[in-house]
């Protein structure tokens, strides 16, 4: 069968067409340009994936897009740090993109809806990750829609506020069309490689460029922001395997598979790469992270059977493959 997935250039999107094509799907992707789709194109050569322009998230048309797709896959939201106008940058590509998707979808005849949300929407204390809890599905972050558009909050918590009400969004739409499945999928912070076409480290994503900035030379060590990680290709699958897994409908699969400090990473890279070391920031003597929050990733590892890989090997296949982007790029 075939499936829409959306932000299919992303650094997760990318990732997401390779296992659903892997695992046998017919996957067309979304992307903003036709130059985008020719690139991405490039990246997926086989002859079961297709690409849909859709310049615009908010206000796209997806009539073209949803033909004969039977799931959608929606992973496509606004992830940066640097905001200059919360409502324009990140709170209305991510929740009233969700909803546009959504309603499209469901006009289609879709009756199958993965989301990528985020673990940032699930913790529902002040101190967040770095609290000694442990967070399953039922808890949410309290921020407002108010509070995140206001434009006092940092940047990273309108980013996780958007992604709540993109989230919500999902839910509520689910709840009055009970014939329509949702899943979302909640994963802390994504490491891995990256297989979409980037044309400079600078427009690295996110997550991947804190642990860049460990190793070019920059020799500032990142905020910890999630001190939880899972790797990316785990994180794929989770959304493809869920696509016919009914025990996911109407659930959050959260992902973590431990802890994930800046500090942590430095030292398995310090470790694994000493030929890097002149690059490397002052490494600390004790990690200034003391606490980190336990994530319930029963869905995930149990019921999906996804356990993902450990630290070390997520943290070198993220460093090796950066060090192959810098000679090529
Ligand atoms: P990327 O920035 O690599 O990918 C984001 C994708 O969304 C791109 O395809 C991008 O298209 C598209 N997109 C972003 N903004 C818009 C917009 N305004 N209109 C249309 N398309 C847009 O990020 P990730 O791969 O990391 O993120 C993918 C998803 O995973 C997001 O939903 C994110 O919230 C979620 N996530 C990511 C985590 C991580 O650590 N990386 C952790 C948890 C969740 P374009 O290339 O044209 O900009």
């Amino acid at each position: 069968s075939r499936i829409l997935v959306t932000g299919a250039n992303g650094f997760l999107g990318a990732h997401i067409v390779k296992e659903a094509l892997d695992s046998g799907y017919i996957v067309r992707g979304t992307v903003r340009s036709q130059a985008k789709a020719d690139e991405l194109k490039k990246a997926f050569p086989s002859e079961k994936f297709e690409t849909a322009v859709v310049p615009d998230l908010i206000t796209g048309d997806y009539t073209e897009a949803l033909k004969d797709v039977t799931a959608v896959l929606h992973s496509a939201s606004p992830f940066t740090m640097g905001v200059a106008d919360p409502k324009k940058d990140l709170l209305d590509p991510a929740i009233d993109g969700t909803t546009n998707i959504l309603r499209a979808a469901y006009a289609a005849g879709v009756k199958r809806f993965i989301m990528t949300s985020t673990i940032g929407a699930v913790p529902n204390k002040q101190e967040g990750l770095f609290a000694d809890t442990t967070y399953g599905p039922d808890d949410w972050l309290p921020v407002t829609y108010e509070q995140a558009a206001s434009g006092t909050l940092p940047g990273f918590v309108v980013y996780i506020t958007s992604k709540k009400y993109a989230e919500s969004a999902a839910w509520d739409f689910a709840k009055e069309h009970p014939d329509f499945k949702v899943t979302a999928v909640n994963p802390t912070i994504i490491y891995g490689p990256v297989i979409h076409p980037i044309s400079s480290l600078k427009s690295l994503n996110a997550s991947n460029m804190a642990i860049y900035s460990l190793i070019n030379g920059s020799k500032t060590i990142p905020p910890d922001t999630v001190p939880v990680f899972c790797d990316v290709v785990s994180t794929a699958r989770i959304h493809v395997k869920a696509l016919d897994s009914e025990p996911t409908y109407g659930k959050r699969v959260l992902f973590a598979k431990g802890p994930a400090t800046m500090y942590q990473i430095l030292q398995v890279i310090a470790k694994a790469r000493p030929e890097l070391a002149d690059r490397f920031p002052p490494i600390p003597e004790v990690d200034p992270v003391a606490v980190i929050s336990r994530i319930d990733s029963t869905i995930a590892m149990d019921t999906l059977g996804v356990k993902g890989l450990e630290l070390e090997e997520t943290v070198l296949q993220t460093v090796d493959n950066l060090l192959e982007l810098e000679k090529k790029l």
